[in-house]
């Protein structure tokens, strides 16, 4: 299902940063948030801005937020308003009812709603950040199961120069290279073993989570 319009609701860090992004993206974006200094900072960057309680369900009416593709209830601090905006827009029936998690329980809660997606930025931003910190040359990473990876991994200067075959990481760590994006000269997908690696490229790896710990410890 392709998003077009999306509503966010509680204009705070998240929700602004994620309202700013969307709308860079070109999709449109309402923010709703009771704070009217809140509104007035986004009322030049999304393409609707407008001082409401979204815990009084005439109002989410009356703005007409069933007909959004997707809502994004963004409230943080506040529980009880999260979780009352939040059945309240799910029963509206808008299509998709994203909404931020503060913690497990709250997750949990807001499942036994019927929520669509629950995220959770503080406990995923840390997580990553460890990993980051303890792998210098991660740049990102998609966790495809409990066992298997995906990782953006920059290539280090010992690198430089390396072809795929003399570096041979299916061989040696088990993990393979599957693209390659060049600082000059754009993306490989599916590299040969002739393909040449040079510092500040990104390898996309794919892997056990081992095979990529190990290929990466040997090269950094
Ligand atoms: P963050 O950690 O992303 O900054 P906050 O909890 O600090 O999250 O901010 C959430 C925003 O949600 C605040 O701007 C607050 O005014 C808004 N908010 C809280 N309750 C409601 C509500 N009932 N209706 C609309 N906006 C709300």
């Amino acid at each position: 299902m392709k998003m077009n319009q999306f509503v966010i609701i509680g204009l705070g860090r998240f929700g602004s940063s994620l309202g700013r992004e969307l709308v860079e993206l070109g999709y449109e974006v309402l923010g709703i948030d009771k704070d009217e200094e809140a509104v007035e900072e986004m009322s030049d960057v999304l393409t609707h801005a407008v001082v409401a309680d979204s815990t009084d369900e005439d109002v989410l009416r009356s703005l007409g937020v069933r007909n959004f593709d997707c809502a994004v209830v963004a409230i943080g601090n506040d529980i009880q308003a999260n979780i009352m905006t939040s059945i309240l827009i799910k029963d509206l029936g808008v299509k998709q009812v994203v909404v931020k998690a503060l913690g497990e329980l709250h997750g949990r809660v807001l499942e036994k709603i019927g929520v669509d997606r629950i995220i959770y930025p503080e406990r995923d931003m840390g997580v990553r950040v460890a990993h980051q910190l303890v792998s210098p040359n991660l740049l990102d990473y998609i966790e495809l199961s409990k066992e298997y990876t995906i990782a953006e991994l920059a290539v280090p200067k010992e690198m430089s120069g390396k072809t795929l075959k003399e570096l041979n990481p299916r061989a040696r760590y088990g993990c393979s290279i599957v693209a390659i994006n060049k600082l000059r000269g754009g993306i490989i997908i599916a590299p040969t073993a002739a393909d040449v690696l040079e510092e500040k490229d990104i390898m996309v790896v794919i892997g056990t989570n081992e095979q990529i710990e190990n290929f990466e410890a040997a090269v950094s």
